[in-house]
This record gives C-alpha cells, sequence and structure tokens, in this order.
C-alpha cells in the first residue's frame, strides 16, 4: 500500500551545530552512573519553607489566573527598588522592568527584540551556552573573542582575564550586541568597576546594545561587592540587565527571573516576550514579591556560599586537581593536567565522562562553553550542594 501519505517532510535545521545541552548530558550520566552530580548548577537543598508558604498563600487566595503580561506590579516594583538600592539605578517598573521565565528566556527575548539579519554580536567565550543559538536563530552573526587564559610555569592554565585588545577590535560599526556575564559561569571572574569604564568607553561611540547576565550577582565572596551595569549610568542607557530568581532563592525549577532596560528597549522586549511566552505563572510572583521585601533573603546569600565554596575548596587542596581562582558563582573550576593518572591526559570532555562514570563525581567541561572547544585541563564544580554532599564528593576525588 502507498504509504507516503504518511512520510514527515524533512526539516532542515534551524540550529545545525547544536545537540542536547552540556548540562542536560552530564545530568543524564550522572544519574545513570549514581555519581554525584556536582555538574549542572543547581541545590540540592531545598528553598526557605516560609517561599513555599508565601506561594501556596498566593494558590490559596485564587492568585491562579493570567497576571500582567510583563509581571505583577508588586514584583516589578520590588525588583525596581532592590536594584536602586543596591545598584543606585531606578528604574521605572511600569516601562523598564519585566518579570521572564528564567534567565535564559530573558536572553533569547532580548536577542530576537534587537538582532535582526547579519547583525553582528559579541561574545566572550567560555561563554554560556544558549547565547550563540540564540543569536543564531536571530539570524546574527556571533563574533567571538576569548577570555585570556593565564598560564602557571608548567604551562597549565590557572586563571582568566578580560581580552581587552580583542574586545576592541571585535567592536565595530557592525556592532548591534555585546554579551557580557558577571560573576561569570564557568570561571567566576567579576568585572570591576574600572573595567565597566573600560567597557562604556569602548561602547561610546558605537550603536552597539549591551547585555549583561548578572544572574549570580548575589554570590560574591571574601568581602567584595557585585559591579552591575545598573550602577554605571553610561551602560545602563545601553543596557538589558538579567537576572534570575531561581538562583537567588534555591528554586532553580521554578523558572523566573527578570529583564530591566531603558523605556525604548523594554518596548521592543516586550513585543517579542508577550507571543513567545506571554506570562509568568502567578502564584510564584506573588510568593518572590512578598519574599523580596526582606533583602536578607538575598544579602546573605554571599556569606552563605561562601562558606561552602571553602568547604570545598579546603577538601580539594588534599588533591593534586589546581585549584583556579573562585571569587563569585556557585562554581569552582580546576585543572586536572597534574594527577599523576593517564586520564589526566585526556580532553576535558572525556575527563568528565571518566570521572563521573568511574569516580562516581560529575563535572561540567569547560570546553563546553567554547564553539571550537579549548581544551585547557579545565573542569567545573558546582558547589551548591549540601555538606554531606560535598564530603562525599571529596572522598571519591581525594582517591585520585
Ligand atoms: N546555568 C546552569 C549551569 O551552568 C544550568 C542551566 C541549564 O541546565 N540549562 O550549570
Amino acid at each position: 500500500m502507498d504509504q507516503s501519505h504518511l512520510l514527515t517532510p524533512a526539516i532542515p535545521s534551524r540550529l545545525p551545530q547544536v545537540g542536547t545541552t552540556v548540562f542536560t548530558i552530564m545530568s543524564g550520566l550522572a544519574s545513570k552512573h549514581q555519581a554525584i552530580n556536582l555538574g549542572q548548577g543547581f541545590p540540592d537543598f531545598s528553598c526557605d519553607r516560609d517561599l513555599i508558604s508565601e506561594v501556596n498563600a498566593a494558590m490559596l487566595a485564587d492568585h491562579n489566573q493570567y497576571p500582567p503580561m510583563t509581571g505583577i506590579e508588586e514584583l516589578r516594583n520590588g525588583v525596581a527598588q532592590k536594584i536602586a538600592s543596591l545598584y543606585g539605578h531606578h528604574y521605572d517598573p511600569e516601562t523598564e522592568i519585566t518579570i521572564t521565565a528564567g534567565g535564559t528566556q530573558g536572553i533569547m527575548t532580548a536577542i530576537l527584540s534587537c538582532v535582526g539579519p547579519s547583525d553582528e554580536v559579541v561574545i566572550i567565550e567560555p561563554a554560556y551556552d544558549s547565547y550563540r543559538p540564540s543569536i543564531d536563530l536571530a539570524g546574527g552573526k556571533t563574533v567571538a573573542v576569548s577570555l585570556i587564559t593565564n598560564r602557571d610555569e608548567q604551562g597549565h592554565v590557572n586563571s582568566y582575564s578580560i581580552p581587552w585588545d580583542n574586545l576592541a577590535n571585535a567592536i565595530t560599526l557592525k556592532t548591534r550586541l555585546l554579551i557580557i556575564n558577571t560573576p561569570h559561569n564557568p570561571t567566576g571572574m567579576t568585572w570591576e568597576t574600572s573595567d565597566l569604564d573600560r567597557l562604556a568607553k569602548l561602547l561610546e561611540n558605537t550603536n552597539a546594545l549591551l547585555l549583561s547576565d548578572e544572574v549570580y550577582e548575589h554570590m560574591v565572596f571574601d568581602g567584595h561587592t557585585h559591579q552591575s551595569i545598573a550602577s554605571h549610568p553610561a551602560l545602563a542607557a545601553r543596557s538589558f540587565l538579567i537576572s534570575s530568581f531561581g538562583k537567588t532563592y534555591h528554586v532553580t525549577g521554578w523558572k523566573i527571573g527578570y529583564v530591566a532596560a531603558p523605556s525604548a528597549m523594554m518596548k521592543e522586549f516586550r513585543k517579542v516576550h508577550q507571543f513567545n511566552v506571554f506570562t509568568v505563572n502567578t502564584p510564584m510572583q506573588y510568593g518572590l514579591a512578598k519574599y523580596l521585601q526582606n533583602a536578607d533573603h538575598y544579602l546573605s546569600l554571599s556569606s552563605f556560599y561562601q562558606s561552602k565554596r571553602d568547604y570545598f575548596k579546603s577538601g580539594l587542596q588534599n588533591t593534586a586537581f589546581k585549584l583556579l581562582p573562585a571569587p563569585a558563582t556557585y562554581f569552582q573550576c580546576v585543572n586536572y593536567s597534574d594527577l599523576n593518572i593517564p586520564q589526566s591526559k585526556l580532553s576535558e570532555a572525556d575527563f568528565c565522562a571518566w570521572l563521573t562514570t568511574k569516580i562516581g563525581v560529575a563535572a561540567i567541561p569547560v570546553s563546553a562553553f567554547y564553539a571550537t572547544p579549548v581544551q585547557s585541563g579545565v573542569i567545573r564544580f558546582c558547589f551548591a550542594k549540601k555538606e554531606q554532599t560535598l564530603s562525599n564528593a571529596l572522598k571519591r576525588l581525594q582517591t585520585l
């Protein structure tokens, strides 16, 4: 019988280079091999029960229908106040702040709202893996510059710095958008005030907009403070600022965040937002609006994660892993090149697969943050875990 009417027409892929994200792959491998998952970045401990009670109360109070497209007023007001008190910039909650279904959606929507065919978008690698596909879908052209990799006497990568010269060359009149990420995933690197000044100079005579991914803004250690583009008026005037409640309140599965931008940019952002997500779930917004009123909930986060970092770091000091600086975020990068085992010669991806399946600890290869994988012997561990989880992982890592 002729079955040709049952054939699915071939789809030319919009994203031919893309497979499944490394975070999903490593979590899958970790669960298949019952490894301790220090790969994908998410906490393995509970969020505050008070936050859950606030969301429950909102549901019981019948906040269960569509909220306004831009997010509920109470939450937008809370975000505006938080940004004003921490960074001194007053975004108008009516026209300049939108609640999104997480940071990644905010990034995709911001890109779709301003990047068109053949517009150039500059990114800095290692870069979060959603940037490039989002630019591709918008029809833009990615111009990637790499962080400078600094090396120790043995030639092993031991830290990163901002590639100012390459950045200056990459930013031209064709640049529509530059994406930065501070604090940076995966390296934990942060942009300081002097860096923001220097960046503002680079952008001064261009039409380039800036997207600043600051989802780890409340995890900065050793007495340092986060420098937001919102604290820099010349940058704020051309920027989408992205943040995430999931990261800050240990609720990554709720998928809720926000974007702040000058009204002219936000107007375009909302045109796209309304036709891909339209609105973000209502009870979570009411719960978060209440919870956000207590600044301690985010101000205490740095010291909370600093103790986890210190605990993890001191355990790793008894191993041949070389620790890279971890000044912010909930990630610790290490170099495995000096381990006295044959596997120290493996690529980062193969090393992570081996570590997960044979040693029982999952990590993320930093090479996955580059379009053309750069092998630097560096992998990323997430320390947003219970002390017991970290201690179990350390026991396994200490056998190497
Ligand atoms: N941002 C998280 C990380 O870097 C993961 C997010 C995701 O899995 N898409 O691990």
